[in-house]
């Protein structure tokens, strides 16, 4: 039951929890005991494991995303990590929790993740082996996932009602949007030595936030970490750097910029970090340039504004305005990270970035912008021979590519027109674009 691209055609549900609350138990209850068979599923990394389950005569693939054993402190962090895999990846999501402890902490972030979900969710409480079990259900309702599902993985007490509310909301066929790769979204902070970039990773993660780094063993790059920021959850990539402050003597200099290419290409959305309390400098462009060439989504975050006076803030805007012609799209953000002044103003930037950056522009409307721009203003005559442009699509996102099918050959100046005007009609802030045009004989 496979699709073209290889993805079984059944919907996926999920399974969520802390370790320890019993979600293997309940899981080989669902397959009922039958020799699990494992699905090669492309795309699902090493941690997720998924399975074939069958309930009712209806198929579905169970997604165990265990496997994973951070430490204590990291807990919350890897939760809501895991669960914000299972949004991106699943067609609904069962959250367990261990029914004879009640929620915990950890359980109440990772609900508070998913209470963002577009995809159904549902609750279960294992270890209810009897009617004497049932005495944390209650204060369940407290996740604000609606009703709890009291069950026993190891006796099966329950697991029927549970298996019929889970098809209930499952959908007959599989989302057609299934981000493969999954997971919280990945980010890069670069910028030059002593622009901020560990006071704003700590000024983000905070005494009481969690924080995990992921660690061999583990499911990503050893030197990321998970981040809690405006309750979503994101993957800093390569930040072990940022708190170890490895040398930045020069010398260094070599080492770092081939490290920020890799973060860069790493992460889908970069944050330059620069010192507003200083010129802008060569170098600060080269990254941002190194960011749009890789494909990927770009935020300016401007730092240390609480050292930026009048006379700064005027000089500022005209170094902006020079240094932005080439990137006159991107999300640009003020902030403190050592007062916190509009740390938050991050999170709501990177998600428009990265939303435009995932941008597909419908192809009807692509056509009738190109026809209204293309009448008011036609591309120039070359060689006696006016170029005509045929028709567009959108070949990819991530970031959007273009393709423009034409009679002829169009000027870079005219090529920079066309983007100008499409950033004017589409909301692509954050993203580079790409326009490449095929020349029809
Ligand atoms: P996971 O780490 O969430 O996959 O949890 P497991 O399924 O490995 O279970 C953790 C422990 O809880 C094991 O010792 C199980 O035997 C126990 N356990 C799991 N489900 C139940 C249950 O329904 N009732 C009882 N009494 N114990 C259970
Ligand atoms: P990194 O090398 O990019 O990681 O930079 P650091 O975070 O180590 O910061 C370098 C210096 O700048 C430290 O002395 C910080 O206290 C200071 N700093 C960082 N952010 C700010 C800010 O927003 N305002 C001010 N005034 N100083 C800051």
């Amino acid at each position: 039951m496979s699709d073209d691209d290889g993805r079984p055609a059944q919907p996926v549900l999920a399974v969520v929890g802390r370790p320890n609350v019993g979600k293997s138990t309940l899981v080989n209850r669902i397959l009922g005991r039958r020799e699990a068979v494992v699905q090669d599923v492309p795309g699902v990394t090493r941690d997720r494991v998924a399975y074939d389950a069958l309930w009712n005569g209806r198929r579905f693939t169970l997604l165990d995303t265990g496997g994973w054993v951070p430490d204590a402190k990291g807990m919350q962090a890897a939760i809501s990590a895991q669960a914000e895999t299972a949004m991106r990846t699943a067609d609904a999501i069962l959250l367990v929790v261990d029914g004879q402890v009640g929620s915990t902490t950890v359980d109440e972030a990772a609900a508070r993740t998913l209470r963002r979900s577009d995809r159904p969710v549902l609750l279960a409480a294992t270890k209810v082996d009897d009617e004497r079990g049932m005495g944390e259900i209650p204060a369940l309702w407290r996740l604000g996932l609606g009703e709890p599902y009291p069950v026993s993985g190891l006796h099966g007490r329950g697991s029927g009602d549970l298996l019929d509310a889970v098809l209930d909301v499952l959908p007959e066929s599989p989302r057609d949007d299934v981000d493969l790769e999954g997971g919280p979204r990945r980010v890069a902070l670069v910028g030059k030595p002593n622009v901020g970039k560990s006071s704003l990773l700590n000024q983000l993660t905070g005494e009481d936030r969690a924080v995990v780094d992921s660690t061999a063993g583990t499911t990503t790059d050893p030197v990321d970490s998970f981040v809690e920021i405006d309750g979503e959850t994101w993957q800093l990539v390569d930040t072990a750097g940022l708190r170890r402050k490895v040398n930045q003597a020069s010398g260094m200099e070599y080492y770092a910029s081939l490290r920020t290419k890799a973060a860069i290409e790493a992460a889908e959305v970069t944050v330059l970090l620069l010192d507003a309390s200083e010129p802008i400098a060569e170098q600060d462009l080269r990254v941002a340039t190194q960011v749009a060439e890789a494909g990927r989504a770009l935020v300016l975050a401007m730092n240390k504004w609480d050292l930026v006076d009048e006379d700064r803030r005027y000089a500022m805007k005209r170094e902006l305005e020079r240094a932005l012609v080439r990137f006159p799209w991107v999300e640009r953000v003020n902030i403190s990270a050592r007062t916190g002044r509009a740390v938050q103003k991050l999170a709501p930037a990177m998600r428009t970035a990265l939303d435009n950056w995932d941008r597909r522009v419908p192809t009807g409307q692509l056509n009738q912008w190109l026809a209204d721009v293309v009448a008011a203003t036609p591309p120039p005559v070359r060689g006696g021979k006016q170029p005509k442009i045929l028709y567009a699509t959108q070949a990819q996102n991530r970031p959007p590519t273009f393709v423009l099918f034409t009679s002829g050959f169009l000027e870079a100046g005219y090529r920079r027109f066309l983007e100008r005007k499409l950033r004017e009609t589409f909301p692509l802030t954050g993203t580079p674009v790409q326009i490449n045009v095929r020349v029809r004989e």
